[in-house]
């Protein structure tokens, strides 16, 4: 019979979203007249921005015509897209980005999941704690891990993101050769500084490292000076690959698109020493298993670099930190220390008591659902993820609901 990848079944299995949903609909099942407020989830709640609407319509319009027809388009994206990205994201910042080293996708998600497979199978991945779930379990996949014992996989080494470091991890004093960097951060909110950056750009230079950087809530960046991009740190060309994604930026998690950045100077070596380039092997990759994001789709993500565009996605990031600073403010006054809601639609609040516990005791008393820490790893224990996304009057209710539950 056809044999299973064993790997898979090393995957520590992910109850935190099911025993989420498990809890909340016991909840509900007990207590219909009880309506809950979510603020446990990591999607997006407001509409497209009339911008991305009206290019959807226009696109949908120039499929129906054999003249502007549009079947197979380039597998990295169009050259529109690619140009735009290129001007309005990177030259424009200051980050040297050219538009043919931006691979066009259809989600973040799929493209740091996919990445490690051009890189050898027993090379040391550093990956912070908590963390996205997607970079573990790909690597465990992969077979780059031994077995999870106590919640940590053996092989990897792992970044304690905690209150003694500001939840922004160092570098670590062992070498690592694949690092996996979010900031903003999912689940934390936490942003790294230039300084925090530069140390970690000349730790790969140090070892040969490469750093893959998600950058998908850089749009909540507010504090001047926090670099949005990895590539605003000089030599970073040199060591890392960058994830962005239209999803959190303009709503699309249900329409789909992103991109990855990989520069033509990253070079990787092979068994035998030899120097080739990341970009020629990520271009194989990409072009050989992935077929183009959607005409209409990528002519919605082009008019996000429209004036227009960019007012009105500034003005749905402004509407979710709305939301934030009222959680953070909130829970502040309760007592409990919170970072992140100030450049990302994240709190993390230091419940300092077992993270499920806290979980039940804003379900059962304030009818709210958050995330327990514990879910992101074992560094969450201890803490909760309050999500920014929603509407202004669930939030005010929930928060309102949450203080006289805590009072
Ligand atoms: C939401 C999110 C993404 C983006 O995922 P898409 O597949 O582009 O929707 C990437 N990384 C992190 C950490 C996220 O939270």
């Amino acid at each position: 019979m056809i044999r299973l990848n064993e790997h898979y079944s090393k995957l520590k299995a992910s109850y935190l979203f099911a025993d989420i949903a498990k809890r909340v609909s016991a909840y509900v099942a007990a207590h219909p007249d009880q309506p809950v407020i979510r603020l446990g989830i990591g999607d997006v709640t407001e509409p497209l921005p009339p911008v991305c609407i009206a290019a959807l319509h226009a696109a949908t319009d120039e499929m129906a015509h054999r003249a502007t027809f549009k079947g197979y388009g380039p597998e990295q994206g169009y050259a529109f897209l690619r140009e735009a990205i290129a001007q309005h994201d990177f030259t424009a910042k200051g980050a040297p980005v050219e538009a043919d080293e931006i691979f066009v996708s259809d989600g973040s998600k799929c493209d740091v999941a996919n990445i490690q497979e051009i890189f050898a199978s027993d090379i040391r991945i550093a990956i912070p704690d908590p963390v996205y779930p997607v970079y573990v379990d790909t690597n465990v996949m992969a077979g780059r891990t031994g077995a999870n014992a106590d919640g940590r996989y053996s092989g990897l080494v792992y970044l304690d993101s905690t209150a003694a470091n500001g939840y922004v991890p160092a570098p670590p004093a062992e070498p690592a050769d694949l690092i996996y960097l979010c900031f903003p951060n999912n689940p934390t909110g936490a942003v790294a500084t230039r300084a925090q950056l530069e140390a970690w750009v000349a730790y790969a230079k140090q070892h040969g490292a490469l750093i893959l950087f998600d950058a998908a809530y850089e749009a909540f960046i507010r504090t001047p000076g926090i670099p949005r991009s990895i590539y605003e740190i000089p030599g970073a060309r040199d060591v890392a690959i960058e994830f962005r994604s239209f999803s959190k930026l303009a709503g699309f998690t249900g329409l789909r698109c992103a991109y990855t950045v990989v520069p033509k100077t990253l070079k990787a070596r092979d068994a035998a020493g030899q120097e080739h380039s990341v970009h020629a092997l990520w271009s194989r990759r990409h072009t050989t298993k992935f077929n183009g994001v959607s005409y209409p789709v990528q002519k919605a993500a082009a008019s996000v670099y429209t004036p227009e565009g960019q007012a009105q996605t500034h003005a749905l990031t402004e509407f979710y930190l709305g939301n934030a600073k009222l959680i953070r403010e909130a829970m502040g006054k309760l007592g409990f220390a919170c970072i992140g809601g100030d450049n990302a639609p994240y709190i993390w609040v230091n419940v300092q008591r077992d993270s499920w516990e806290f979980f039940d005791l804003l379900l059962n008393q304030a009818q709210v659902v958050v995330t327990p820490g514990a879910g992101f790893g074992k560094c969450g224990e201890g803490h909760v993820r309050i999500s920014a996304f929603n509407s202004r009057a669930n939030v005010e209710t929930a928060l309102a609901r949450i203080a006289s539950a805590l009072r």
